[in-house]
């Protein structure tokens, strides 16, 4: 086959909570990622000898987003083929972004997800899940949960995943910010907040996401918007103080909860159902505090070929 293509979802955080600074540069989080129906797609195919990974990204706002082996896509076949025994590939890599670029929602950990199983495809690699996502976690923090989709927990880095039952669909609204925010950043800026009292890391308890796995469990939206929490969020509204505002919107026009995603700036806004994210989104995008709105649907399938 000479083209193959793939897709991966973004991912919301519907708990993300901070502990420690590791001595590797990298804070302990405890997480319960969610994957919602925005979705990157990925076609790979094998390129002319010698010009190595040629990426090139279609979408919104795509200009910032790298090529070649600096594209986390790219790096993604350089290390499949390495694990593979491969020489370093000569391989186009094609992606369409649906998800928005340094939002907080994981797009380029969706890519590197997209071409590792894409290429393992176009490859006819012999490499079970399992390995793959061990390969996906040396890319990003975010890889294995794009890999695998639905709604899991993470600990460590986030990389160290347990799926999480759940019942029913959750439907968001997707606020679009016109900043871009690194993840990096956002972590520097929590760390300041730390050393200044104004955020506390949080501590062992094991359990402290009992009450949203069971409304997970039950598939209640309202159960759930009582237990999203998102430790980082401070640090995004310090940087980005208009995120405030966003969110002040969203409780006014009737969300069920909001938060900021992840590292943000996006916001995301959950909604009783489809009608009620349907409304919700028009009247977020009437109010012109943000760049443009969003509904998805989780939870959504991890990366996976497409016809
Ligand atoms: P996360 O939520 O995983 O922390 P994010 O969603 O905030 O990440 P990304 O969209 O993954 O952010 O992009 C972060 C940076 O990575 C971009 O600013 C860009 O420079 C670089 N990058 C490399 N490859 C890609 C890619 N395929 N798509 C988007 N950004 C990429």
């Amino acid at each position: 086959m000479s083209s193959i293509r793939a897709v991966a979802p973004a991912k919301i955080n519907l708990s993300l909570r901070v502990r420690s600074l590791r001595p590797d540069g990298y804070h302990e989080i405890t997480t319960v990622f969610h994957a919602v129906s925005l979705a990157d797609e990925v076609t790979v195919s094998a390129a002319a000898a010698g010009v190595g990974r040629i990426v090139t990204t279609v979408g919104d706002r795509t200009a910032s987003v790298p090529g070649g082996d600096d594209n986390i896509a790219g790096r993604a076949a350089v290390a499949l083929a390495r694990h593979a025994g491969l020489p370093d590939p000569d391989v186009t890599i094609d992606i369409a972004k649906a998800i928005p670029v340094a939002a907080g929602m994981a797009g380029g950990s969706a890519d590197a997800a997209a071409a590792l199983v894409a290429l393992r495809r176009l490859w006819n690699l012999d490499v079970s899940d399992a390995v793959l996502s061990e390969i996906g976690a040396q890319l990003g923090s975010d890889v294995p949960f794009s890999l695998m989709g639905g709604t899991a927990r993470g600990i460590g880095r986030g990389e160290v995943l347990t799926p999480v039952l759940t019942d029913g669909e959750l439907h968001w609204v997707v606020a679009l910010s016109d900043a871009e925010l690194s993840t990096p950043a956002v972590y520097a800026e929590w760390d300041r907040l730390l050393a200044d009292g104004l955020v506390s890391a949080a501590g062992d308890a094991a359990d402290a996401d009992a009450p949203l796995l069971a409304a997970l469990r039950q598939g209640d939206p309202r159960e759930v918007a009582r237990h999203l929490v998102n430790d980082l969020e401070p640090a995004a509204a310090s940087l980005r103080p208009h995120l405030r505002g966003v969110l002040d919107a969203g409780s006014e026009l009737g969300a069920l909860a909001g938060m900021v995603s992840g590292s943000g700036p996006t916001c995301v806004f959950l909604a009783e159902g489809r009608e009620a994210a349907i409304a919700l989104a028009a009247e977020m995008s009437g109010t012109g505090l943000v760049r443009g709105v969003r509904h998805a649907v989780g939870p959504a399938s991890g990366a996976r070929i497409v016809a």
